[in-house]
């Protein structure tokens, strides 16, 4: 993995700062639609809304799903465990999932790239990170030591083998009341981290349980 997996730093991307008005204007209308969907009535889900400021036209898109498109893939099955993500380790996650799905060659597949560790190509020095790709700057990659642009080393799942196993679910780099995916080679399952939804979703959690 090469270091364009770092965050650049935002002028460098190419990014526009966005004008203060018109992101009015598009919050506005946002917060709208999540009203009107709290009400019940009938809102934008599944279409798209085009603000065009120039000529002042705006207008509603029909969005079309691709049956075979691998962005709608729904997983058939997810067990809400009790248990939170500073509960578990990756390892008694992976045990679990041999055991559900009676298999031993079983990969568990994160959210999200990981960010594992950056060594330096000059130094050999490496640095272990567990930190969400997109989360360290550019400039954060050069090697302390040397200043050497330094290797990304990204991991996405775990086999049952590798050392970061021994991990607790929240010192991977990824979020809490997340979904890990288990994999044999003919079934699958999603486990939630459903110990951790009072943290996150607060009230809200007892509505959903
Ligand atoms: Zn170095």
């Amino acid at each position: 993995m090469s270091c364009n997996l770092l965050a650049h730093e935002e002028v460098t991307e190419g990014k526009v700062p966005t004008t203060p008005t018109i992101s009015s204007i598009i919050a506005g209308i946002q917060v709208q639609e999540a009203v009107k969907f709290v009400h019940g009535m009938p809102t934008l889900s599944g279409r798209g809304f085009i603000f065009e400021g120039l000529h002042h036209t705006s207008y509603r898109v029909e969005y079309t799903e691709n049956p075979d498109c691998m962005s709608h893939y729904t997983l058939p099955e997810i067990i809400a465990l009790p248990e939170s993500s500073n509960d578990l380790t990756l390892h008694q996650l992976w045990q679990r999932a041999v055991k559900d799905l009676a298999s031993n060659q079983i990969v568990i597949e994160f959210s999200r790239d990981v960010i594992h560790k950056l060594t330096c190509p000059a130094c050999n020095q490496e640095q272990e990170l567990f930190a969400a790709v997109g989360s360290v700057s550019y400039e954060d990659g050069r090697c302390p030591a040397d200043g050497n642009m330094r290797v990304v080393q990204a991991i996405h799942s775990y086999d049952g083998s590798q050392s970061f196993g021994s991990r607790k679910l929240t010192q991977l780099g990824l979020p809490r009341f997340d979904i890990f995916t288990a994999r044999s080679a003919d079934r699958e399952i999603g486990y939630l981290l459903n110990g951790d939804a009072g943290l996150v979703l607060g009230p809200l959690a007892k509505e959903g349980a």
